[in-house]
């Protein structure tokens, strides 16, 4: 089925609105609203979900910015995360998408997570024939690129 990014997108940002708020952070959405994907949308809604939802939580600072974009090359679409938190230690990012894997840190303890989500979404996007990778200058930014391959994208002109 084909389904526009937008709509999981927009849908995510309204289910994570109230902690949004919670820890004045501000969600960008960088998508054009035309494009299209070929799978299913109540995957995306998960993995997108995750995705903000795990920069939300784990960042407590003001001024957290969380971004949701899509570009287009050659031969991927490109869907990245992007958040300006306290970002992943390198020695990390190896586990990152193992099961029950969390970063330990000073407060981990107080943040509730099951260590989950990252292994859900990599399979996920693995459904969906794509790839996913993270990279993360701790204190800068943390990105989540996902690429999926073309034959999966469209560009639907409005009517
Ligand atoms: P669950 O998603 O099952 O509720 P969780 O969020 O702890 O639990 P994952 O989503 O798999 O589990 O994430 C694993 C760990 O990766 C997190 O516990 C956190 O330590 C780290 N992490 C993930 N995303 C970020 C991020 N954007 N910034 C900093 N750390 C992150
Ligand atoms: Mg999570």
């Amino acid at each position: 089925q084909w389904f526009r990014l937008t709509s999981c997108a927009d849908d995510v940002f309204s289910r994570l609105d109230s902690i949004r708020e919670k820890k004045q952070a501000v969600l960008h959405m960088d998508i054009p609203t035309d494009w299209e994907l070929y799978g299913d949308p109540f995957y995306w809604t998960q993995i997108l979900f995750n995705l903000v939802e795990n920069a939300l939580k784990q960042n407590t600072e003001p001024g957290l910015s969380i971004t949701v974009a899509a570009a287009k090359t050659q031969d991927a679409c490109v869907i990245t995360v992007t958040d300006t938190g306290v970002g992943i230690p390198v020695e990390s990012i190896p586990f990152l998408f193992n099961r029950f894997y969390r970063v330990e840190t000073h407060h981990s303890s107080e943040i509730k997570g099951t260590g989950l989500g990252l292994s859900i979404v990599k399979r996920a996007v693995e459904a969906h024939d794509g790839a996913i990778t993270v990279s993360s200058i701790p204190h800068r930014e943390t990105v989540f690129t996902i690429t999926i391959p073309l034959k999966r994208f469209r560009e639907e002109k409005a009517a």
